[in-house]
């Protein structure tokens, strides 16, 4: 029996359901809601720090947003979109997907906006939540899907209070400064400074990319879908379904690939990603654009449009380093002073942050800050040592190079869902992994690391100070076995 139908004949039979706390209304926790309902659990509560749902794809609103996983296969397997327009779907779009599948499984009476959780403790027996308002919740089991890239950086540049135009993150777009015929200044050339580089271009009078690394651009075309292709998936749902899985077979078996380990998969992506850069006619600018670091290494841009978009004659690349801000505009090291109406931080975020800046504590005092001194760690990315009953969605090491998190969430969330049943048989009350699980998880993704893109010598978000990435260094195939059932033999299983 299935997992779903195990929980639901559990509760019909009178077993108590435990309570659950959801920790965010993103992609994830609300695909947590989903799966706790159908099993017919009720007793939840999804805790949201702002007033709508959507994580991500409510903060991220910048010109030109899109996701570079395709439309179908970001999607929950469960529920297809017939609504996509383009191969990669504009931000909008996803968020309004979300929006429609929030109302579609009634979650908003399970949420609870405006509540930022900010401390959790584990103390007699069940987790005490507070929130930044005052207001406390227990829980028996905390989904933590808080998002991978929540916290923004924000680095301070000398000056920076001085400048007289408008200055913001890309992840906090102020639509009420216009846009059209201004000097805007992009800082930082990731997937966010080069997504945004040809939309930018065609309204601003003169836009410069301030780069202090190039990346690697993969050509991979966005295209419309026609109207006869949307209405005919709306028809016939099996051809959303049949894309879903053609283009999660695409990704496993080509940049899943390539990122993990070397081979024809990785030479091929390097061909194309020095066959994309050829595009740039002029050898100054595309010396300028060339990385000195393999293609992968960092997280790989999809696009077609920005080695066009950065050839406009409105359109500089500067490459200097940055010394400060001015009244006027920026500064590089070059003494250049580059006069500006807008400044735009596309400069990324803290990959490391996950459930902070909230506090906890597990069973042992020990509290998370200290438990995570050397860096983030959770065995196979979702659970901690001292914390029982608490899981992740999307922690750290999770398979999310250029793999679609949905995807991710999914196999995690049903691994929940597997504890959940385990403990409403009374397997347990309590479940944690053991330290020496943890520490065989880390030693063999250490051993793994050295094989993937990701070590081979450039500067990311996924890297932590020492240089180490924060990834999972296998494919998600193998991510998708690993998690396809508990071993409970990695767990301390306690009764209350
Ligand atoms: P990012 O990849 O971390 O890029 C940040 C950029 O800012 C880098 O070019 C970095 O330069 C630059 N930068 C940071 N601090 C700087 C400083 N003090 N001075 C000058 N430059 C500085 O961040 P992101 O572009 O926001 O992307 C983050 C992740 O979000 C992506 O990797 C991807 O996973 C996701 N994302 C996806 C999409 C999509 O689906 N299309 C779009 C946007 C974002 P260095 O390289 O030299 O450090």
């Amino acid at each position: 029996m299935s997992t779903i139908k195990t929980i639901k004949a559990l509760k019909d039979g009178g077993v108590k359901e435990p309570r659950v706390i959801i920790m965010g209304a993103g992609m994830s926790g609300i695909l947590m809601g989903i799966n706790l309902l159908k099993a017919g659990l009720t007793n939840f509560s999804i805790y949201e720090k702002r007033s709508t749902i959507g994580g991500t794809w409510r903060e991220n609103t910048y010109p030109g947003i899109a996701c570079d996983i395709p439309s179908y296969f970001y999607t929950y397997s469960f529920e297809p979109n017939p609504h996509w327009t383009r191969r990669f779907p504009p931000g909008s779009e996803i968020q309004a997907y979300f929006e429609r599948v929030f109302e579609k499984y009634q979650l908003a009476s399970y949420t609870t906006f405006n509540e930022e959780i900010t401390n959790t403790q584990h103390k007699d027996g069940q987790w005490h939540v507070e929130t930044a308002s005052g207001k406390t919740d227990t829980a028996d089991f905390i989904v933590a899907a808080t998002g991978v890239l929540h916290k923004i950086n924000e680095p301070k540049f000398e000056g920076i209070e001085d400048f007289e135009g408008d200055v913001f993150h890309t992840a906090r777009w102020n639509h009420d400064v216009e846009l059209s015929g201004k000097r805007i200044g992009v800082i930082g050339g990731g997937s966010t400074g080069t997504q945004m580089i040809d939309p930018l271009s065609k309204v601003a009078k003169k836009l410069t990319l301030f780069q202090r690394t190039p990346q690697w651009i993969f050509p991979i075309p966005d295209k419309a879908y026609s109207k006869l292709w949307i209405r005919s998936v709306k028809r016939f749902p099996v051809l959303g379904k049949s894309l879903y899985r053609l283009y999660k077979f695409m990704q496993e078996r080509t940049v899943g690939v390539a990122t993990v380990k070397p081979g024809w998969n990785r030479s091929i992506l390097n061909k194309l990603c020095e066959w994309n850069l050829n595009h740039v006619k002029d050898p100054v600018l595309r010396a300028k654009l060339t990385p000195n670091y393999e293609p992968g290494c960092k997280r790989l841009v999809m696009s077609t449009s920005f080695y066009p978009a950065i050839q406009k004659p409105n359109v500089d690349l500067v490459t200097e380093g940055i010394d400060k801000i001015e009244a006027k505009g920026i500064r590089t090291k070059d003494g250049v002073l580059h006069e500006l109406d807008l400044i735009v931080q596309a400069t990324g975020f803290d990959g490391f942050a996950f459930m902070r800046p909230m506090t906890m504590q597990g069973t042992n005092n020990t509290t998370l800050s200290e438990a995570w001194e050397s860096g983030p760690r959770a065995f196979r990315a979702i659970t901690i040592p001292n914390s029982p009953n608490f899981f992740m969605l999307n922690g750290p090491n999770s398979p999310i190079g250029n793999y679609s998190l949905i995807a991710i969430a999914e196999t995690q969330s049903s691994y929940i869902m597997k504890c959940i049943q385990k403990y409403m048989e009374g397997v347990f009350d309590y479940i944690e992994p053991k330290q020496e699980a943890v520490d065989d998880f880390y030693k063999t993704v250490h051993e793994a690391l050295p094989g993937t893109i990701w070590t081979t010598g450039c500067q990311s978000w996924y890297l932590d100070d020492n240089g180490v990435p924060l990834l999972w260094p296998w494919s998600p195939q193998r991510y998708a076995k690993e998690m396809s059932q508990p071993d409970f033999n990695n767990y301390h299983l306690k009764k209350a």
